[in-house]
């Protein structure tokens, strides 16, 4: 908003420099006007903030430690405690945030044993080990289980993790995944085509694989969910523009919130996708970004970044709204009924197209500031093929520099 008037109450007249026509000068535009605010260094909140209506209360709510808590630890906020066990005496919560960062092959504690559970699924009863997950236990074949994966065989494999909790049970060993992580990563196990190729499982079920696959070395599996993802999340303009599916309507139903695929990006170091699942994620505008649904809720870093990259989106295409409004630089057009029709007057006209200008490129668009706005109801047919060419041009600048814009690198090779 601040921006906005910013630009508005500026020096519009000026002309600087020799006039260049259509594509390339826009695209000189924006990529001037990139150049200037990415040298902020997003690390402090408030300041990230300055010049955004934001009230103080939510930067509160978000910079408070309970808020960020659920990131912080995700292991926690995965598990689900029946109502009697928390009240239980045995195990509180605060037991189980002392569980919580546990390494894998952890003794297993005496409370635990009172309210234990089997899991629905992956309980067998010929099965030879039993595996611990918070409160639940899995019991499964040490053959099957240690052959899909030479981590899980050597964690199997060390007598001394694994202690039988009665003398005739089998033994048991404790690890830290949380169930339903733990619970993807067995059915990924015995069941033969799970998860299917050429077809990308809904995100929570895609979450689990990722973390679990990455953790025990299931590389096959791991670099076929990389490659899922990589036409969705595109590197290359070329690739943006002839993408049949973007960003998280890649994933099976239910469509994830943009925030969730960042922070998993973020916390699995899918450096790659990082870039385009904030720009994803800054689509949304302020409301999405500040959600604070399970597993929505952005780092302070990841916030001011995203925050900041869609400030620069935002002034970027203030400026060029700007600069087509008031003519001159791009091209002229004579249409009397065509908001680019550089002789538009009294000046509160022109400063009405450039508003509506702005609006179509920054408006609650699926694809953002980078696709290409719809603005036929403001300019003539030769503007709005002029506009959309240029437009393009101007993306592609754009597009190189949308690392640095989320601060995730200086370019698209650094990743
Ligand atoms: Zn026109």
């Amino acid at each position: 908003m601040q921006r906005r008037q910013e630009e508005e109450q500026g020096n519009v007249g000026d002309t600087e420099g020799p006039q260049v026509e259509g594509q390339d000068a826009m695209a000189a535009e924006v990529s001037a006007e990139v150049e200037t605010p990415v040298a902020f260094i997003p690390y402090d909140l408030p300041a990230a903030m300055t010049g955004i209506d934001i009230p103080s209360s939510i930067l509160q709510d978000i910079a408070s430690p309970s808020a960020l808590h659920a990131v912080e630890s995700p292991t926690d906020t995965f598990i689900n405690f029946p109502a009697a066990t928390v009240s239980s005496p045995t195990f509180s919560i605060s037991t189980i945030s002392d569980l919580a960062p546990t390494d894998l092959g952890e003794e297993i504690e005496h409370g635990q044993e009172l309210t234990a559970t089997c899991h629905d699924t992956f309980y067998f009863e010929d099965g030879n080990v039993e595996i611990m997950c918070g409160d639940t236990i899995f019991r499964v074949h040490s053959t099957i289980v240690s052959f899909s994966s030479p981590n899980l065989r050597d964690i199997l494999s060390q007598p001394a993790l694994l202690r039988a909790p009665t003398p005739e049970g089998p033994p048991r060993i404790a690890i830290s995944d949380s169930v339903e992580d733990f619970a993807v990563l067995l059915k990924m196990i015995y069941t033969p085509g799970f998860p299917a190729r050429h077809e990308v499982p809904e995100f929570t079920v895609f979450a689990s694989l990722f973390r679990m696959t990455t953790k025990y070395g299931l590389s096959d599996v791991r670099d076929q969910l990389i490659k899922d993802l990589k036409s969705a999340y595109p590197t290359k303009w070329e690739d943006f523009r002839t993408a049949k599916v973007l960003g998280e309507d890649v994933f099976g139903s239910p469509k994830p919130h943009p925030n969730a695929v960042l922070n998993l990006f973020e916390v699995q170091n899918v450096r790659f996708a990082i870039p385009f699942a904030a720009y994803r994620a800054s689509t949304g505008g302020f409301l999405a970004l500040i959600s604070d649904k399970p597993g929505t809720v952005l780092s302070r870093h990841t916030l001011a970044t995203t925050i900041h990259g869609m400030h620069v989106l935002q002034s970027v295409a203030s400026h060029v709204a700007r600069v087509a409004a008031y003519g001159g630089k791009l091209w002229v057009c004579t249409n009397e009924a065509c908001a680019l029709n550089a002789g538009i007057s009294p000046i509160e006209k022109k400063m009405e197209a450039m508003g509506k200008i702005y609006d179509a490129m920054v408006g609650q668009r699926e694809g953002g500031v980078l696709s290409t706005p719809s603005l036929g109801h403001l300019f003539c047919p030769k503007c709005t093929i002029d506009f959309s060419v240029a437009y393009a041009g101007s993306g592609s600048v754009l597009w190189e520099k949308l690392p640095s814009v989320f601060n995730a690198s200086r370019d698209w090779d650094g990743l």
